[in-house]
């Protein structure tokens, strides 16, 4: 058992009283336990709050990013297409429906679904952050 004082009146306490004899300030363990356990958890949440944040604009920017690359790419290698179509005579060949259906699948598939979906995730979070 030692004597701690008081942050308050700055009397001197028992270590093992439940509070200040004088004042009635609870807890003395240790004259530091008071703003680190009132701030701890203030700053845990404003740190996850800025992580969640951060987290919620990267899935954001990747996601609507990658499908609109994907998006790009599509629309770039669909005017491909049709300009070979029309400079080899304006009848496009199975080859060529073939390539565009391939193309529509894959960079769906590959880009614009799952970018659609991060960046919604990203959405999700930012939104569960301000509630
Ligand atoms: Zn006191």
């Amino acid at each position: 058992m030692a004597l701690v004082v008081c942050p308050d009146c700055q009397t001197q306490v028992s270590d093992a009283a439940v509070a200040c004899v004088k004042c009635g300030r609870p807890v003395f363990a240790a004259p530091s336990v008071f703003p680190a356990s009132s701030e701890q958890p203030t700053r845990g949440g404003e740190v996850g709050g800025r992580a969640s944040s951060v987290l919620s604009s990267i899935l954001q920017f990747l996601g609507y990013g990658w499908a609109v690359l994907g998006g790009w790419l599509l629309g770039s290698t669909f005017l491909d297409t049709v300009r070979k179509v029309h400079e080899s005579g304006g009848e496009a060949t199975n080859a060529e429906g073939v390539g565009i259906l391939i193309a529509v699948v894959f960079y769906g598939l590959v880009f614009i679904f799952p970018g659609l979906v991060v960046g919604a995730l990203g959405t999700i979070v930012s939104r569960r952050r301000r509630t």
